[in-house]
């Protein structure tokens, strides 16, 4: 694949062409205002990083989505980049406990913060942290004139990049850093796969916390020219509002179909149940705004696409099919359905994307599952975890040799180390599929789930159970705990927790009555983000556990909530 990188890529783009819009207010933005935006914006944070060379450093974030998150003001990931650092975007959603590890985890220079996460910011620098960082905020960093601009120049150095915060196993989230070269890598991989176009419009509606949101959704339009539409947070009205829009009697001629949009399944489910809701004339404007003539591409993934909402949103949109990939952290997309319908197999993720290797190790015997032995003796499938290497595979977790150490394993073929996902899946010869692009080669692979139980996947947010644990068992009402996760319609999977009760539980609740499910989310509100809260909490004598002191979580939800495993 030709590497060519982000810069060079928004310089020779049409400058007149749009590169970013604000749904609400229609602002827009072209191409050559990002390139100079970004140039400036690049000189005026090198001036600002007290005193010390921006390269290599890590530049913590809190900015809303749109222009100002791409590139308007030093507040970006693109002027970041542009000075070789490292950006650290963070979640404004997350408690200032969650963010001030970040901070002290990634050992960031400075923390930018836009206008709006000013309170926020200070919140989060208020006290204990190891070192502060430098917090800048937007009134202080204002553009300078056009003189103080520089000229862009290739960020050659591997020194920048950005580093994304993931939940594992491990009890805290771990900083996996994706330098320049396996960005560029990753875009590259998806341009071909999924062939992004200077005509495409993209609705964002992602967190731009995440690789979904920042290197399918951003990164990789921006190579290609295309225009990205920020509506953020998601609101599956508005949503539908605006894809509706250009089909309206009387459209505003300046909103233009949507062509593209990348989501997770929980999305595509609640815009699914919300379209009834919508006035007739709106109904029919959105279902032709879903034609495949019209929309392009829809994509899901990060979590596993429910075949019956696949199928809904098939007849919802007149054929148009749900493209289904899957994607880490660590390594950006890396299985994917194909372009041709006939390659978008119900329950597959697809094919190793361009540049990328896959493998299956067997689960039980640790044996790699070559071509041809996807069966065994008795002729069932075997199932093996998925493996990955090349070049837009991630090489480590921030400050973690540990982890990094443990998640890779050596190669046989000497050609270099392999990524150990975690998630298990079989691999199947699937007759009806087309083959229709070129590396949609052999057979496509379906995902069974994820090795540890530890890992929860909730609207498309990946979750530790132990880090929930872990603030649970610092709360003086709960003695022990065994964060699970349970099936749910709307989120994929939800968090639940069954619970001990201390002897302070069992008075601490509202009015001197036992510690509720209230009191745990009330608790838990300042130390986790929303999303990892428990929506279930189930109070229990005692938890069994094994010699070990380990719980089969499997077999406790089993016990709980036996309707619903
Ligand atoms: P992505 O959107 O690719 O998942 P992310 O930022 O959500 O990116 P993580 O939070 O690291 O990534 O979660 C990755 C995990 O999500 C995978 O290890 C896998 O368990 C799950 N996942 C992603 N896509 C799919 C899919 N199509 N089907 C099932 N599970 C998926």
């Amino acid at each position: 694949l030709p590497r060519l990188p982000i810069f060079e890529a928004i310089k020779s783009h049409n400058a007149e062409s749009t590169a970013v819009v604000h749904s609400i207010s229609g602002r827009r933005f072209t191409y050559g205002e990002l390139v100079n935006d970004v140039a400036a914006a690049k000189h005026k944070l090198s001036q600002n990083t007290g005193g010390k060379k921006p390269e290599g450093e890590r530049i913590a974030f809190l900015v809303e989505n749109g222009y100002d998150y791409v590139g308007a003001s030093p507040l970006t990931l693109l002027s970041i980049l542009a000075n070789h650092a490292i950006a650290v975007p963070l979640s404004p959603t997350f408690p200032a406990h969650e963010l001030r590890y970040i901070l002290d985890q990634s050992g960031s220079l400075v923390l930018l913060s836009s206008e709006k996460f000013q309170a926020k910011a200070d919140e989060v620098l208020k006290e204990g942290m190891e070192t502060k960082p430098i917090n800048y905020k937007q009134e202080k960093i204002m553009l300078g004139k056009k003189d103080d601009y520089v000229t862009l120049e290739e960020p050659k150095s591997e020194k920048g990049g950005m580093m994304l915060y993931t939940s594992g196993t491990t009890n805290r989230p771990k900083g996996v850093l994706l330098p320049q070269s396996v960005l560029t890598a990753q875009s590259m991989s998806l341009l071909k796969a999924w062939e992004y176009r200077p005509s495409d419009v993209l609705l964002h509606v992602l967190p731009l916390h995440h690789i979904h949101g920042t290197v399918n959704a951003l990164f990789t339009p921006l190579f290609s020219g295309s225009t990205i539409e920020f509506q953020f947070p998601f609101n599956a009205t508005a949503l539908w509002e605006r894809l509706g829009a250009p089909f309206l009697p009387n459209a505003d001629p300046n909103k233009k179909p949507i062509t593209f949009l990348t989501v997770v399944p929980t999305i595509y489910t609640r815009l699914l149940s919300s379209h009834s809701t919508l006035s007739s004339e709106l109904q029919e404007a959105t279902k032709k705004a879903l034609l495949p003539e019209n929309m392009r591409l829809n994509i899901s993934g990060s979590a596993a696409l429910p075949t019956p909402v696949k199928s809904a949103w098939s007849e919802l949109s007149g054929g148009n099919v749900l493209l289904e990939r899957y994607g880490m952290t660590e390594v950006g997309m890396a299985l994917s359905c194909g372009l041709d319908f006939a390659d978008r197999v119900d329950g597959s993720v697809g094919w190793p994307l361009p540049s990328v290797e896959a493998r299956l190790v067997d689960s039980d015997t640790n044996e790699i599952i070559a071509e041809g032995e996807e069966l065994d003796k008795e002729g069932k499938e075997r199932s093996g975890e998925i493996q990955l290497r090349g070049p837009t595979i991630f090489r480590e977790y921030w400050q973690n040799p540990m982890a990094t150490e443990s998640e890779f394993v050596e190669g046989e073929d000497g050609k270099g180390k392999w990524f150990k996902t975690g998630d298990v899946a079989v691999r199947r010869e699937v007759s009806e599929a087309k083959h229709a692009q070129d590396w949609c080669k052999g057979k496509m692979y379906f995902i069974h789930g994820r090795k540890s139980a530890d890992i929860i996947k909730t609207g498309g947010e990946k979750v530790s159970a132990l880090e929930i644990e872990r603030e649970m068992l610092s709360l003086p009402q709960v003695s022990e705990v065994a964060v699970v996760a349970l099936p749910s319609e709307a989120w994929g999977q939800k968090v639940a927790c069954v619970v001990v009760l201390s002897e302070m539980g069992k008075t601490g609740g509202r009015g001197g009555k036992q510690w509720g499910a209230m009191d745990m989310r009330r608790a838990l509100k300042d130390r986790l983000a929303n999303y990892k809260i428990p929506q279930e909490m189930k109070v229990v004598e005692g938890i069994p556990r094994n010699a070990m002191g380990k719980i089969n979580k499997k077999a406790l939800v089993k016990a709980i909530w036996p309707d619903l495993v």
